[in-house]
């Protein structure tokens, strides 16, 4: 007896370490049968999809994404839909010390809304309550701002928080002490994580990587590294996967995550953009590209970007500074995993928003054949799901929820386009806890998500 059964389909199977054909049943929100259904059983089902040539994926997870800016915005979703249309069912967002607004703030608009198109598992930032109280970017606070902000992270950690985000390279005054502190007074389990948006970029990204690693040498929580590839994907990256690497072999508790685009995107009047960066880079002006009004979709000259940052410094650009074959590394190293660092401002912005997981699947799996589709599932399902305690999503085993991404390996890709964010090809279904919220790209129940705490 089967509320849904999905049939034809082959899918990863970690424990054997393969795909493997097979027919999954689901009832109650649950896998309760995976194998090859007969016929008593398929009649058995009161839906079925037949997913003959398709791949039955687990929901997949992304561990590096930026939530929505409910009290600026709207209490509308935008960048959640985006990732349920890209296949992912759950999310870990409040990252690079930014959350957008307070957790409890955060989920009284999911409660409100009743649910949220994906799941969201929530970090509490450093940064957000370092400029709260009045910190400023390059200096160090005094005992008594410490105190606040520490205060303030223990009342998101009290809301059900993972764990803590830094972004290092947005208050260059903050330094190891002061991050390690803060670990400790906000962080009360090993089981929690930390990630890191590093110092810096270019040729000083060595340096920023093993800053990293020292946080993570000196905290007993997991330390993630993020998005790897927008801090080495500049000559470097070789260098820090192998220090990585390395490093991860002997302190498991340390991982990194990347995403699969040459440019990266952040607020233009950030410090990633101080005096000297063009020439870090080897690039220029022209590789800037403003993502909103007065500037939407204009690429720099040395005018605007000085306007830019001087009277629109909220404003989020993307920087096409990255090299391609670096990210492709980052991506086919044994470690690591997948996520999108999507970040969208009144709608629009980078298009790793609406396209990381696909594109991974489409340009490195299918068209380059540089990654298996084994072990790049892995990367955005299993690897994530075990990272953050969630041994009941991540995989297609009985008794585990049916959160599901059912895709065409033929023709799955993001549509990159850096104007307008569009949508992925090749995603046939999305099924949360059994109940199909996408069919045929579209979304047809955009509230089935729920806000996950750590516990
Ligand atoms: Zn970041």
């Amino acid at each position: 007896m089967f509320d849904l059964l999905i049939i034809n389909g082959i899918c990863p199977d970690f424990k054997k370490g393969e795909i493997i054909h097979a027919d999954i049943g689901i009832l109650g929100g649950k896998i309760t049968f995976i194998g090859q259904a007969d016929d008593e059983l398929k009649s058995s089902a009161a839906s079925m999809i037949d997913a003959a040539g398709k791949v039955v994926s687990p929901g997949f997870i992304d561990i590096h994404m930026h939530e929505e800016n409910f009290a600026k915005e709207g209490k509308h979703y935008v960048i959640s839909e985006k990732m349920l249309e890209m296949g992912v069912t759950t999310g870990v967002a409040g990252q690079c010390g930014n959350p957008r607004q307070t957790l409890k703030e955060f989920k009284s608009v999911l409660e409100e809304n009743g649910g949220s198109p994906i799941n969201y598992l929530m970090l509490t930032g450093y940064n957000t309550y370092r400029v709260k109280h009045g910190v400023g970017r390059y200096d160090q606070p005094t005992e008594e701002q410490k105190k606040l902000i520490h205060e303030d992270l223990k009342k998101d950690m009290e809301e059900g928080a993972y764990g803590l985000s830094f972004g290092i390279e947005y208050d260059p005054g903050m330094t190891l002490d002061e991050m390690l502190e803060a670990v400790h007074a906000s962080c009360y389990s090993p089981e929690q994580m930390v990630t890191a948006h590093f110092r810096d970029d270019g040729p000083r990204a060595v340096a920023a990587v093993n800053e990293m690693i020292q946080i993570s040498d000196n905290i007993q929580q997991k330390f993630q590294i993020s998005h790897l590839s927008s801090c080495a994907a500049v000559g470097v990256m070789d260098e820090c996967l192998s220090i990585i690497n390395e490093a991860m072999d002997r302190n498991p508790k340390l991982d990194y995550d990347t995403y699969p685009y040459h440019a990266f995107s952040t607020r233009v009047g950030s410090a990633v953009f101080d005096d000297g960066c063009f020439e870090k880079w080897g690039k220029d002006y022209s590789d800037i590209l403003l993502t909103n009004e007065p500037y939407k979709n204009v690429f720099c000259t040395e005018e605007i970007f000085k306007d830019a940052r001087e009277n629109h410094p909220q404003m989020f650009c993307v920087a096409f500074v990255m090299n391609e074959p670096e990210i492709e590394a980052a991506i086919v190293n044994k470690k690591g995993m997948i996520a999108s660092d999507g970040v969208l401002q009144n709608g629009s912005g980078h298009p790793r928003a609406a396209g990381t997981f696909p594109r991974v699947l489409g340009r490195y799996v299918r068209e380059k054949g540089s990654i298996s589709m084994y072990d790049a599932l892995r990367k955005m399902t299993v690897l994530p799901a075990d990272r953050m305690g969630l041994t009941h999503k991540g995989r297609l085993e009985k008794g585990c929820d049916a959160d599901i991404t059912i895709f065409n390996p033929e023709t799955v890709c993001d549509q990159e386009d850096f104007l307008q964010l569009k949508k992925p090809v090749g995603i046939d279904y999305v099924i949360m806890d059994g109940e199909i919220v996408l069919k045929d790209g579209d979304i047809v129940n955009g509230r089935r998500g729920r806000f996950i705490p750590f516990r």
